[in-house]
C-alpha cells in the first residue's frame, strides 16, 4: 500500500445513481493512495430535503420524501447484494419519515439540519457498499464523531484544531486496512447536534479532512473536467486549465467562478496541500491542479463574469477640505453593515460597487444608508452592470496588458476600472446586455 494519502470527494452528481458510483468505485480502486472518501448526497435530494423542512404541511413533505426514496431504492435495486445495507438504509430513512410526522409546521435551526444530514448518510452507505461489491474492504464512517462545528445551524464554523484531534482518534487508525466512505457536508457541534456547512459543503469537507490527516492530495470529483478559462457557455474557446496557483484560484472563487466551495482552498493552503479537480465521468480527460507552486504563470490565466452589479457615485460638493471625504462615506457603508467591492477614487468622488451575494445586508440597509449619503454628497446609482475580472499573474506590473485589454474592448463603455489593488487580477465594469460578448472577444484577445 502507497504511504502517501488521497482524500477523493464525489459531488452530487457523480453519485447521482449506480452507474454514476460505479465509475467513482473505478477511480478510487485505480489508485492504493486513496484511502478516505467523502461523498456528497445524490444529485436532488438535498434539494428535496430542503423542501421538506419548508413545507408546512406533513402531506407537502411526504412528496418530496418520496423523492428521495426513490432516488435510494433505485440504487439499492442495482446492487448484488442489496440486504448488506438494506436494514441500515430502511432504519435512516424511517428516522426521516418520523422527523417529518414529528416536526410541527415550522422546523427548528437544529431539526433543519438534521434533516439535511440524510442525503450524505444516505449515499455514503450506499457507496460503501458499492465498493465491497468490488472486492474492497470498505466502511461508512459517520463523519460527524470528527467534523467538529460550532451550533451556528445552517453554516457551522469548523473547528479546525478539535477536528484534527477527533481524526486522530478515530478516523486515523481506521485508514490502515480499509477504505473508508464517509459524508461531506455534515458536523455536529459539541453536544453531538448535527449541523452543516452550509450549500455546497462536502468540497469544503474534504478539504478540512485532509488538512486534519495531513493528506497529500484531496480531489474533488465533479461532472466538469476541471476549472475553465472562462464559463464555456460564453464561448467555446474555453479551456481547461491544467494547473492554477492557490492565489489565482481564490480570485476566481471571489469573481464567481463556481467550481468549488469558496472556503474549499483555505484548510488546503493552511497545510499546502494539492488540490485536484477532475470530472468523474471523464477521469481520463485530465483535469485542474491548484497548488501554491505552478511551473507556469502566465499573465492570463482566466477570466470570471460576475452579473447585477450596482455602481454608486458618490461626490463631494466641497473641493477643498475632503480630507475626511472618504473615511466619513466607508463610515456610512460599515455602520450599515454594507460590504464594498471595488473602489476607485478621486480627490472629491468615490466610485464602488458594493457586495449583493444573496445573504448580504444590501436589500436591506442600501435606502438607508443612501439617505445618508445624500445627506452631504451627490449620489449616483447606476444598475444592470456586470463584472468582468481577468485573473492571473503580476497583471499590475506587465507590460501590454492595458493595451491588450482596451484593444480588445476598443468599442466598450467601460465604467470603473480596478488595476493594481491585486497582482492577480484586473477588474471593470461594462452593461450587462453587452458583457457576454465582452468576456468572448476578451477571451479570444488574450488566450489565441
Ligand atoms: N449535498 C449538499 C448540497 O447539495 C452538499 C454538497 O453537495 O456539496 O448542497
Ligand atoms: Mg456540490
Amino acid at each position: 500500500m502507497s504511504n502517501s494519502l488521497i482524500v477523493a470527494k464525489f459531488g452530487g452528481t457523480s453519485v447521482a445513481d449506480f452507474p454514476a458510483m460505479s465509475r467513482c468505485a473505478d477511480i478510487v480502486l485505480a489508485d492504493s493512495a486513496i484511502r478516505l472518501i467523502a461523498v456528497s448526497a445524490s444529485s436532488g435530494v438535498t434539494n428535496l430535503l430542503v423542501d421538506i423542512t419548508r413545507q408546512t404541511e406533513v402531506a407537502a413533505r411526504f412528496e418530496a420524501y418520496a423523492g428521495i426514496e426513490k432516488i435510494t431504492l433505485a440504487v439499492l435495486e442495482k446492487l448484488q447484494q442489496p440486504h448488506a445495507v438494506a436494514a441500515e438504509i430502511e432504519t435512516l430513512l424511517a428516522d426521516l419519515r418520523n422527523l417529518i410526522e414529528t416536526g410541527g409546521a415550522v422546523y427548528s435551526g437544529a431539526h433543519k439540519d438534521l434533516i439535511q444530514s440524510f442525503g450524505e448518510r444516505l449515499s455514503s452507505v450506499l457507496f460503501a457498499q458499492v465498493l465491497r461489491e468490488r472486492g474492497a474492504k470498505a466502511s461508512a464512517f459517520d463523519v460527524r464523531r470528527v467534523l467538529r462545528t460550532d451550533s451556528r445551524f445552517g453554516k457551522g464554523e469548523p473547528q479546525v484544531k478539535e477536528i484534527a484531534a477527533l481524526a486522530d482518534v478515530h478516523l486515523k487508525p481506521l485508514l490502515a486496512d480499509q477504505l473508508i466512505v464517509t459524508q461531506g457536508f455534515i458536523g455536529a457541534d459539541v453536544t453531538g447536534q448535527t449541523t452543516t456547512l452550509g450549500r455546497g459543503g462536502s468540497d469544503y469537507s474534504a478539504a478540512l479532512l485532509g488538512e486534519a490527516l495531513q493528506a497529500d492530495i484531496v480531489q474533488i470529483w465533479t461532472d466538469v473536467v476541471g476549472i475553465f478559462t472562462t464559463d464555456p457557455r460564453l464561448t467555446s474557446e474555453a479551456r481547461c486549465i491544467p494547473e492554477i496557483s492557490f492565489d489565482e484560484a481564490a480570485e476566481m472563487a471571489t469573481f464567481g467562478a463556481k467550481v468549488l466551495h469558496p472556503a474549499t482552498l483555505i484548510p488546503a493552503m493552511r497545510r499546502n496541500i494539492r488540490v485536484f479537480v477532475g470530472s468523474s465521468r471523464e477521469p481520463e480527460a485530465g483535469g485542474t491542479w491548484i497548488a501554491k507552486q505552478v511551473e507556469h504563470k502566465p499573465a492570463y490565466r482566466a477570466i470570471a463574469l460576475r452579473k447585477s452589479q450596482t455602481l454608486i457615485t458618490v461626490k463631494s460638493p466641497e473641493m477643498l477640505h475632503a480630507a475626511g471625504f472618504l473615511a466619513r462615506v466607508f463610515d456610512i457603508l460599515s455602520r450599515h453593515q454594507i460590504s464594498v467591492d471595488l473602489v476607485t477614487t478621486s480627490e472629491i468622488s468615490v466610485a464602488l460597487t458594493l457586495d449583493e451575494t444573496p445573504g448580504s445586508a444590501f436589500n436591506q440597509n442600501i435606502e438607508p444608508a443612501l439617505v445618508e449619503l445624500r445627506s452631504f454628497c451627490e449620489v449616483t446609482v447606476e444598475q444592470g452592470l456586470s463584472l468582468v475580472a481577468v485573473i492571473g499573474n503580476q497583471l499590475h506590473s506587465s507590460k501590454g496588458v492595458t493595451g491588450d485589454l482596451f484593444s480588445a474592448l476598443e468599442k466598450i463603455n467601460m465604467r470603473l476600472i480596478c488595476h493594481g489593488a491585486s497582482r492577480h487580477n484586473l477588474c471593470f465594469l461594462v452593461q450587462e446586455e453587452q458583457a457576454a460578448k465582452v468576456v468572448k472577444d476578451l477571451h479570444q484577445r488574450l488566450f489565441n
